[in-house]
């Protein structure tokens, strides 16, 4: 990832220091290098940008905590795990991004999901700052009283850099209704104050907002459903693979099939599970939610599915793909098989699951691609709302909130669309997004000065 030769050489420069200084964060090089390498037609737009030394700023995160977080294990043995939370950038407002718990957690991870988050975040148009965070603690065959004495702990350190007007996080990978509760107890606790708008994705029994379970996946769809639609086609009867079965896939395989679509595969990390009849998102909520079994597990219940031990589903033949479980899940070679098999769009709604060479397959090959920074941008969206109706003590209703989605996808997806056309890539929404979202963030640093 250290090619610079095809960077204009103000954007090569600052990529090469942001090598230099993170030499050992491959994850966080290989997402500046995606940014960087798509705008250049904006600093051309916009030289202030670059005498304003907005990319040598932008690439540094505001700040770093890193910290150790101890607990006790059922078994009576101490446990050390390490927490983070990278906060990249509040010009646009409060730092807002996900908490995410898994053994492959570290700085270079955690920097590259908070670097992406910024200019997501831009591009939903909410006023949020971009950050990221997590711990290298793995949730899976944890009992419940583990998990919360965990949680309990990496709060006990964290709850001084958040605050509904500071630091927001959410949930992520590992971290979902059962984490962020045990979170926002601990949170509450220590400070002796409910502050709703501390934490989003919590229940909507308790200052939850109505759809930010199901935003990520419903939201990917509808960036889809948009893409497609700027090509006069839409989702009715296309066959879709999903990979993971976690909370953004769960809800991309509800809302697909929700619009006449099939989507007929799932996975986790030990493979994956092809259902021709479609998967039944009722089973699979079940197996991996309320069981937290494995994917083969679903498989084993369902005639009409089967189980791929230690595969990804990009060897299926499918219209629409969904790649919605971790980064750089789908390689170039798994991009070659999608194309072979004719797929058309593909969505995002994981963050960065794609590899750059599977980026450039999809796009020589003329596939409609939808990156992550937009297409799942709609958790994060959904989030904002969540802090609004917090901030009005308001709740709204379901088909309410699930129409403001559908718009703010609408919106991120016109952004990302217009922004390509505007800068003489039509169609590229990598290109588009990109430029949309950093344009936002550059003009507010070069409005609040060198700070
Ligand atoms: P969950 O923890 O709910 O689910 C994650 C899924 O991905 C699980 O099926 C998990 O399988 C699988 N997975 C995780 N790591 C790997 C791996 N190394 N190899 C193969 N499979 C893996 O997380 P989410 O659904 O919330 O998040 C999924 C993706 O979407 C992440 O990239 C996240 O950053 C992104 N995202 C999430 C948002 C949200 O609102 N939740 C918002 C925007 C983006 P297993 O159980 O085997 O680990």
């Amino acid at each position: 990832m250290t090619d610079t030769s095809e960077l204009p050489a103000a954007i090569g420069d600052v990529y090469e220091t942001v090598v230099a200084r993170n030499a050992h964060e491959p994850e966080f090089q290989q997402a500046v290098h995606e940014v960087l390498g798509s705008i250049a037609p904006v600093l051309e737009a916009h030289p202030e940008f670059v005498d304003g030394g907005i990319l040598e700023r932008v690439v540094e995160p505001e700040r770093q905590i890193v910290f150790r977080v101890p607990w006790v294990d059922d078994a009576g043995r101490l446990q050390v795990n390490r927490g983070f939370r990278v906060q990249f950038s509040s010009v646009l407002g409060p730092y807002k991004g996900g908490l995410r718990f898994h053994p492959s957690v570290n700085l270079s991870i955690i920097k590259f999901l908070g670097f992406e988050q910024i200019f997501k975040n831009a591009l939903t148009g909410q006023g949020i700052g971009g950050a990221k965070g997590g711990s290298d603690f793995d949730p899976h065959g944890r009992s419940d009283a583990e998990v919360m004495r965990f949680c309990q702990s990496f709060m006990g350190e964290l709850y001084r850099h958040l605050g509904e007007h500071t630091d927001v996080p959410a949930g992520d990978i590992g971290v979902g209704a059962r984490e962020i509760g045990y979170l926002f107890g601990q949170y509450r606790k220590i400070t002796n104050r409910h502050e709703s708008g501390m934490f989003t994705g919590k229940g909507v029994q308790w200052g939850g907002a109505e759809v930010r379970t199901e935003a990520t996946g419903y939201g990917a769809v509808f960036f889809a459903q948009e893409m497609l639609g700027v090509h006069g086609d839409m989702f009715d009867g296309k066959r879709v693979a999903v990979s993971g079965s976690g909370n953004v896939a769960i809800y991309a395989i509800d809302k697909a099939h929700q619009l006449g679509a099939k989507a007929i595969t799932a996975s986790d990390s030990t493979g994956y599970v092809i259902d021709d009849a479609g998967i039944d998102v009722d089973l699979l909520r079940q197996v991996k939610e309320v069981e937290r079994a494995r994917v083969d597990e679903y498989a084993r219940r369902r005639p009409s599915a089967r189980f791929v031990e230690g595969r990804r589903p990009w060897e299926v033949a499918v219209d629409v793909a969904i790649p919605s479980a971790t980064q750089n899940e789908l390689d170039e070679a798994d991009a070659a098989a999608l194309i072979a098999n004719g797929v058309r769009v593909v969505v995002e709604g994981a963050n960065m699951p794609s590899t750059p060479g599977a980026v450039d397959a999809f796009r020589a090959a003329g596939v409609l691609f939808g990156p992550g920074k937009a297409a799942n941008a709609g958790g994060v969206a959904t989030s904002a709302l969540e802090m609004s109706q917090n901030a009005a003590r308001q709740r709204w209703n379901f088909e309410d909130s699930e129409r403001k989605l559908r718009s703010i996808m609408r919106d991120v997806h016109h952004s990302a669309f217009a922004a390509a056309e505007r800068y003489g890539h039509p169609g590229d929404y990598v290109v588009g997004a990109n430029s949309a979202g950093f344009e936002r963030v550059a003009h507010a640093m070069l409005a609040q000065g060198v700070i």
